[in-house]
C-alpha cells in the first residue's frame, strides 16, 4: 500500500514540479506579490514606528470608514443603525462605538448573507467554513484583497524571525491535493508540503526522513500537528534538525509544554502566530518575547469583561470590507495582557497565552496523537453545535445539536467529512455518534470543540521516555 501511495506521490510531484519548476522564480513571485500586497507591506513597514497617538488616530478613521461602508453596502448593518438612529458619519471617538452592541458568532452563523456587501458578487468571494474553537459554526467569505492584505501581515509579523518568502520551508498542511485526489506530499520550488492525514504509522518515519534530506530553515504547522511530528522525533532518538530557523505554529494556542516539548526536539525556537478564519485578527509573537503582538492595522481589538480577570477578545476587522465584522465576538479569552510590548517597543496589545484553542488532540487506540485540526474542521449541514468527547484511548464520542431538518443524510454527510479530515488516521478511533439537546460550557462560558479528559501532558512525556 505504501509504495502504492508512493509511486502516486512520485508521479504527482513530477507533475507538479513541471508545472511550478518551469515557471522562473522571479515570475513566482510576482504572482505572489500583487500591488495590493506590495503597498499593504510598504505601510506595515512604516508603522512599526507609530506612536501611541499615531495607531489610535489610524484605527479611528479605518473604523469610522467601515462604518459608514456597511451602513451604504452591508444590509445587516443597515437594518441595525436605522433600527438605533446610529449614525457613523457622527462618529467622533471611540466612545461613540459603543452603542454598537456586540456581534455574535450565532448570529453571523444565522444570517451569513446579510453580513455581504450587497453589490460583490457572490462567486467573486471564497467561501470559508469554520468550527473554530468555539464549536459554533459559521461561514465567512473572503476576497482577493482580503488574501493580499493577509499575506501581508503574516510576511511583516514573520519577517521578526528573519523569515523571507523564499527560505526553505515545510509545511503541514490538512489536505495535500493534485488534480482533486489526495496525495501524501508535494514539493515544489522551495516548498515541501506534508499531508497531515498520513501523519501516522509509517509514513511518519517517511515524513521524517524526508524533512532531514530537505534541509528545511522553517517547519510551519498548527501546534497539534507540530507536536505530533517532534514527538515522532524524539520517540525515535532523531536529533534536531540542522539549521532550521525555527517552527511556525499557529491558529490554536500552544501551551507551554507543547513549545518546551519541541523546542528541544526541533533545537529551535518555536514562533506562534494567532490568526482567524474570519480575518478579524491577526497576532504573532516578536524577536524579543513570546507573548503575542496583536496587529492594530489588521483590526481593532476590544476587551470585554470575562470571568475571573480573564478577558474576551472583541475585534473590528479593517480588512475584511466584502464582509465586514464589527464588535466582533471571537470567544477567545487573554488573561495577562498589556497595551504595548517592552521587549520590542511596538504599540501593539500583548497576550501571554490565548484560552480557548488549546489540547486539540485525540488519542488513538495504540496511544497515538491525532491533531483534531480545529481550525480544518467546519460547518456540519443541519448542525448547531458539536464537540468530541474522549476519556479512553481509541473511542471518541460526537456530541451534536442538530437542527430541526437533521436527517439520515446529514449523519452520513459528516461520516464523509470526517473521514476526509483524518485520512489515514482514521482506523485509530472508533467514533460514536451522540445526539443531544446542548452542548455544556466550561467555567468561562466557552463550548470546547474537544473535551479531552485523558492526560495527554504525561501521554507525551511517556512517548519521549
Ligand atoms: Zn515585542
Amino acid at each position: 500500500m505504501i509504495k502504492k501511495l508512493l509511486a502516486l506521490s512520485a508521479s504527482a510531484e513530477k507533475a507538479a514540479l513541471n508545472i511550478y519548476e518551469r515557471t522562473p522564480l522571479s515570475l513566482r513571485y510576482r504572482l505572489f506579490y500583487s500591488p495590493a500586497f506590495l503597498r499593504w507591506l510598504t505601510l506595515l513597514k512604516e508603522s512599526e514606528n507609530w506612536d501611541k497617538e499615531r495607531v489610535r488616530a489610524y484605527q479611528l478613521e479605518q473604523t469610522r470608514n467601515l462604518l459608514i461602508h456597511s451602513m451604504k453596502n452591508v444590509p445587516y448593518y443597515r437594518n441595525l443603525f436605522s433600527a438605533s438612529g446610529f449614525n457613523p458619519e457622527n462618529v467622533q471617538n471611540f466612545d461613540d462605538l459603543r452603542v454598537i452592541p456586540y456581534l455574535s458568532k450565532e448570529n453571523v452563523r444565522d444570517n451569513t448573507r446579510e453580513f455581504i456587501d450587497e453589490r460583490v458578487p457572490l462567486t467573486s468571494l471564497t467561501k470559508k467554513s469554520t468550527g473554530g474553537s468555539s464549536g459554533i459554526p459559521i461561514t465567512v467569505y473572503r476576497s482577493r484583497s482580503n488574501e493580499a492584505a493577509f499575506l501581508a501581515f503574516r510576511t511583516s509579523i514573520l519577517a521578526r524571525i528573519a523569515y523571507r518568502p523564499k527560505a526553505r520551508e515545510v509545511m503541514l498542511w490538512p489536505d495535500v491535493k493534485l488534480g482533486g485526489k489526495s496525495i501524501p506530499f508535494m514539493r515544489y520550488g522551495n516548498r515541501l508540503v506534508c499531508s497531515v492525514r498520513y501523519l501516522t504509522g509509517e509514513w511518519i518515519l517517511k515524513y521524517l526522513d524526508m524533512i532531514r534530506n530537505f534541509q528545511p530553515e522553517y517547519i510551519l504547522g498548527y501546534p497539534s500537528v507540530l507536536t505530533v511530528l517532534s514527538n515522532a522525533l524524539k520517540h525515535n532518538n532523531l536529533p534536531p534538525y540542522r539549521g532550521m530557523k525555527a517552527a511556525i505554529s499557529y491558529s490554536e494556542n500552544l501551551s507551554a509544554w507543547q513549545r518546551e516539548f519541541m523546542e528541544m526536539s526541533f533545537g529551535s525556537r518555536v514562533f506562534s502566530m494567532y490568526a482567524m478564519t474570519e480575518r478579524a485578527a491577526i497576532a504573532g509573537e516578536c524577536e524579543n518575547s513570546t507573548g503575542l503582538h496583536f496587529h492594530p492595522l489588521y483590526g481593532m481589538m476590544e476587551l470585554k469583561e470575562g470571568d475571573h480577570g480573564r478577558k474576551e477578545v472583541v475585534v473590528t476587522g479593517f480588512t475584511n470590507n466584502e464582509m465586514p465584522l464589527i464588535r466582533y465576538k471571537t470567544g477567545d479569552l487573554i488573561g495577562e495582557h498589556s497595551e504595548f510590548c517592552h521587549a520590542c517597543g511596538r504599540r501593539h496589545l500583548v497576550a501571554g497565552t490565548i484560552e480557548g484553542r488549546s489540547h486539540e488532540f485525540l488519542v488513538g487506540r495504540n496511544g497515538e496523537l491525532i491533531p483534531a485540526l480545529s481550525s480544518w474542521m467546519g460547518t456540519f449541514r443541519n448542525v448547531l453545535q458539536y464537540q468530541f468527547f474522549q476519556k479512553q484511548p481509541g473511542k471518541v464520542v460526537l456530541n451534536i445539536v442538530p437542527a430541526k431538518a437533521f436527517s439520515k443524510s446529514d449523519h452520513a454527510l459528516i461520516l464523509e467529512e470526517l473521514e476526509r479530515i483524518f485520512g489515514q488516521m482514521k482506523d485509530a478511533v472508533y467514533l460514536e455518534f451522540n445526539f443531544v439537546d446542548h452542548i455544556p460550557r466550561t467555567s468561562s462560558g466557552k463550548i470546547k470543540m474537544i473535551e479531552q479528559q485523558l492526560d495527554l501532558y504525561n501521554l507525551v512525556a511517556r512517548n519521549a521516555n
